[in-house]
């Protein structure tokens, strides 16, 4: 089966090595002549709107995916015409817009911060008498890894945010004293099976996550099956085939939506070992029409990004269980250039075992 993704990066390069043992065959488009996951497959070197490169990889493909969000819906429209694309690129649209994806959590009964949508300057001032501060800024496209958004502690902030944002059609959100951060990544097969991952907490910093705890501490039933009727709900409504993760505040019991992507996403990397089966592998049984495979976590993990750097393999190979994932990305500071996953048969294990990946990175 040949897979088309659009984007190379390395979400791409980790489908790729998921599923060349299921037998199948890649192409990626993507600009970059160092895209992560070019020497897995074809690589198409055209832009993501180029429609010469696009329409190769429609001819020679099977089934058609994207490795990141913002790819334009119109391309996924336009392989669409050639050949199946998972998932639907209806889901792009949605969450490509942070308005339009709130009313879509909304109108599915699932909370979200209170929001409302900065056009002009009149709207900014409408916007922060209804929702008060604090509350975060952000613009509705193009944001990802806490780009795009301005946190406002006082009214008199919020004049200089637009600014610093350019005046960009923008949402105000309600600030959300969470507890933690939590995701939840679900596939869905063609005959509308689905298989859910146990919730993971997340850190961040400076709006880029920096650890995933798999399942998350703490985890109550309860909790899990809320996270799984908000996805199932998404899953459902959008006739999704693939991987879904859906970004999540804890505040008190209860789980308020942040935002999704329709894709494999970094919180789903400890799946690899971590897992019975990968979010990669179930990403592509999904796409290829095969039956799913278990989701539940084998032990504890913990997933580590490498920013920035890449720390010397040996002593981080010398740590029981742990993984290392080099992505062959030209480091850059803020850059996301691999990561290390770390197992344990319990949870006090794996903690003691993440302390000394701490360390060492
Ligand atoms: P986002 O790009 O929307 O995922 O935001 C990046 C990070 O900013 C989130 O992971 C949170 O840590 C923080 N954040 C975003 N929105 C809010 C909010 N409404 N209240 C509190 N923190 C937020």
């Amino acid at each position: 089966m040949n897979v088309a993704v659009l984007g190379g990066g390395q979400l791409a390069r980790m489908m790729a090595l998921a599923g060349t043992p299921l037998g199948m065959s890649f192409a990626f488009l993507d600009p970059a002549p160092d895209a992560p996951a070019g020497s897995l497959g074809r690589h198409v070197r055209a832009g993501f709107e180029d429609p010469e490169g696009l329409d190769a990889l429609g001819a020679w493909a099977d089934v058609a995916t994207w490795d990141f969000e913002n790819v334009p819906a119109a391309s996924a429209q336009r392989l669409a015409q050639q050949v199946p694309v998972c998932p639907p690129p209806r889901s792009l649209e949605v969450s490509q817009d942070r308005v339009v994806e709130k009313e879509f959590l909304r109108s599915l009964g699932i909370p979200v911060p209170a929001f409302a949508a900065v056009d002009s300057d009149e709207a900014l001032r409408a916007a922060l008498a209804a929702i008060g501060t604090p509350s975060v800024l952000k613009t509705r496209r193009f944001g990802y890894d806490g780009k795009g958004q301005r946190l406002i502690r006082t009214a008199a902030e919020a004049e200089d945010a637009w600014r610093e944002l350019e005046h960009r059609p923008s949402v105000l959100e309600a600030f959300v004293p969470f507890s933690r951060e939590l995701s939840l990544v679900a596939a869905r097969g063609q005959n509308g099976a689905v298989a859910a991952y146990p919730l993971v907490e997340n850190e961040h910093g400076n709006g880029i996550l920096r650890l995933t705890r798999a399942p998350a501490p703490r985890l109550s039933r309860a909790l899990q099956r809320q996270a799984e009727d908000y996805v199932g709900r998404m899953l459902a409504r959008l006739e999704y085939v693939g991987v879904l993760a859906l970004e999540l505040f804890q505040v008190g019991d209860g789980l308020l939506a942040n935002e999704f992507a329709p894709r494999v996403h970094n919180s789903g990397h400890w799946t690899i070992e971590g897992a019975r089966t990968s979010q990669f592998e179930n990403h592509l049984r999904a796409l290829a029409g095969f039956p799913l495979g278990p989701a539940e976590a084998v032990e504890y993990s913990a997933m580590v990004n490498l920013i920035g750097t890449v720390p010397d393999p040996a002593p981080l190979l010398a740590l029981p269980d742990a993984h290392l994932h080099v992505y062959g990305k030209v480091p850059r500071p803020g850059r996301k250039l691999g990561h290390v996953t770390v197992l344990g048969s319990t949870e006090a294990e794996r903690d003691a075992r993440l302390e000394e990946i701490l360390a060492r990175i």
